[in-house]
């Protein structure tokens, strides 16, 4: 089957082919589907919540396509800042620029605010919601994942996106930055969600032969 995933992130697409590699879906996004870039998209994350955006986004690219189209909406949220940066994690600091540079005034503006903070006011976690709609008129469904961690005082490696490189991840024992791409997606909020989408597009026979 042909898959919509409506983001237009070049992060989060490396990941989520690596993602779908080898399951018999195939993976397209909105440029790949022919869908040019409007500024409609910019009041689909303007929602308070990851579900609310990724319902937005779902729902905006399948009746634009016609394809089963799944969106994501993720973040991060440090416990000690209340949830933030949460839904506004993508442009946190107001930077515009590359991705990089976005990810880079986030990070410094992350770093700023923990300035001193000791390790338990450090806790944070990454959060990923997806919804699906198979047919642009079906009711959306809605997959989770997320992965707890801490936000370092330095970046520590080069990988992933983002703020990657500040994320300590409790499971792996080093920062998503350090970690391999693979190690990152076993574990990773947006790994989760997407292994649960997974199973459920191939059916029950997958969940007992994953
Ligand atoms: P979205 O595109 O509105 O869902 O925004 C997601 C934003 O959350 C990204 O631009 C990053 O700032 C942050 N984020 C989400 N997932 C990750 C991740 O896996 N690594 C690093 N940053 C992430």
């Amino acid at each position: 089957m042909k898959l919509l995933v409506a983001t237009r992130s070049p992060g989060k697409q490396k990941e989520i082919r690596r993602i779908f590699d080898g399951s018999g879906i195939e993976v397209v996004f909105p440029d790949e589907a022919g869908v040019l870039e409007s500024q409609a998209e910019v009041h689909l994350e303007l929602g308070d919540s990851f579900a609310a955006n990724a319902r937005a986004k779902a729902e905006y690219f399948a009746k634009q396509t016609g394809l089963p189209t799944v969106a994501d909406d993720s973040g991060l949220e440090v416990f000690s800042l209340g949830g933030e940066p949460g839904v506004r994690s993508r442009r946190w600091a107001g930077a515009s620029g590359t991705e990089e540079q976005v990810a880079a005034a986030n990070n410094a503006m992350l770093l700023r605010r923990l300035s001193g903070a000791p390790e338990l006011k450090r806790r944070a976690r990454y959060r990923c919601l997806l919804s699906l709609y198979r047919t642009p008129k079906a009711f959306p469904e809605s997959f989770e994942g997320a992965c707890t961690g801490r936000i370092l005082e330095e970046p520590r490696g080069t990988g992933g996106f983002g703020y990657d490189p500040l994320f300590w991840s409790d499971e792996l024992e080093k920062s998503f930055g350090e970690a391999a791409p693979e190690e990152k997606d076993a574990v990773s909020h947006r790994g989760r969600a997407f292994a649960a989408l997974r199973q459920s597009l191939q059916g029950p026979s997958a969940r007992s032969n994953p």
